[in-house]
């Protein structure tokens, strides 16, 4: 049977039948316009070729348009009580398959090598639970997984942030993280109003796609992240004032490495660059301090 899964007196049926509640814990906000879960799939340009992994599938809202634009959906949701429920709604679609677990501690890199036999591309899709946003697109990005695209719902405060040019307002250490990995943009706006139940804020849809090549040239990754990392840990002091705070060098060291940058000593981490990243965490991290960060 196929259901109108953004109908609310269908939902509601469903979740009762089921005797399934919300937990605010989990990030339960489902989405309940028609609109959104098209778009999401018509962004993602997938075909009968692309193996499509969704995190957090909840009822199957956006699982069922995923089934219909792609060759197989593995949707990884935590929530035992959705288990029967997805049984229910998706029993038609037989390209999905559900994967059990948490996103945090499966082996994805495993799960995808073993799916995605016979399929030419791999794309991540999902409505991503708020609580854990910025931790799963990270898991993502760092465990260097064989995916082409990422599109997922995140709130649009993050969505700002995740799609931030480093040396610009709205970036953070989260920015700069993404951006090392791949390119990211906001495709549209997703307003509060869409979801049940309605959370307090509204969110975005954004799409990162990794790079094949490293863009950025960076000799020690572990070097660059402990800097940016510090760089950004008092928001409102200066560079040189979280970096010497944080990473405990003295002020003028970090202040003389600016200096041969031709960069400002007053500067804050949201005007560096990725390149300025780069260059100063060469020169003031050292080995034994990147592996502590
Ligand atoms: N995709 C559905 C939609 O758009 O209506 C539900 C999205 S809801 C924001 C987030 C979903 O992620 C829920 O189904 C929740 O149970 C699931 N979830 C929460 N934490 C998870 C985790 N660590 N691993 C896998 N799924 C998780």
């Amino acid at each position: 049977m196929d259901y109108n899964l953004c109908d609310s007196k269908t939902i509601n049926r469903l979740l009762s039948a089921h005797g399934f509640k919300f937990s605010k814990a989990l990030g339960q906000n489902f989405i309940v316009d028609e609109e959104v879960c098209p778009a999401m799939a018509k962004a993602l340009c997938a075909n009968k070729k692309t193996l499509v992994i969704e995190i957090g599938p909840g009822i199957g809202v956006l699982t069922k348009e995923l089934c219909r634009v792609a060759g197989r959906v593995c949707a990884i949701e935590l929530d035992k009580r959705l288990y029967p429920l997805l049984g229910e709604t998706l029993g038609d679609y037989k390209n999905f398959e559900l994967v059990e677990g948490d996103v945090m501690k499966l082996d994805l890199k495993k799960l995808i090598e073993e799916k995605s036999r016979g399929f030419t591309s791999v794309k991540i899709c999902a409505n991503l639970p708020y609580y854990i946003t910025s931790p799963v697109i990270m898991l993502l990005l760092e465990s260097r997984l064989p995916v082409d695209e990422i599109i997922v719902m995140v709130q649009r405060e993050a969505a700002d942030r995740l799609c931030a040019e480093a040396g610009t307002r709205n970036s953070g250490a989260v920015s700069a993280a993404v951006q090392y990995y791949g390119s990211s943009e906001i495709l549209f706006d997703v307003g509060r109003e869409s979801f049940m139940p309605s959370p307090k804020v509204d969110s975005a849809v954004i799409k990162i796609t990794p790079y094949t090549q490293p863009k950025y040239s960076v000799k020690n990754e572990k070097a660059f992240f402990t800097l940016v990392k510090a760089a950004f840990s008092q928001r409102r002091k200066t560079a040189v004032n979280s970096v010497s705070a944080t990473l405990k060098i003295p002020k003028e060291r970090v202040a003389s490495a600016l200096r041969e940058l031709s960069l400002d000593e007053n500067i804050r981490a949201e005007k560096l660059t990725m390149e300025d990243f780069a260059a100063l965490s060469e020169t003031l991290v050292e080995p034994q301090k990147a592996n502590e960060g």
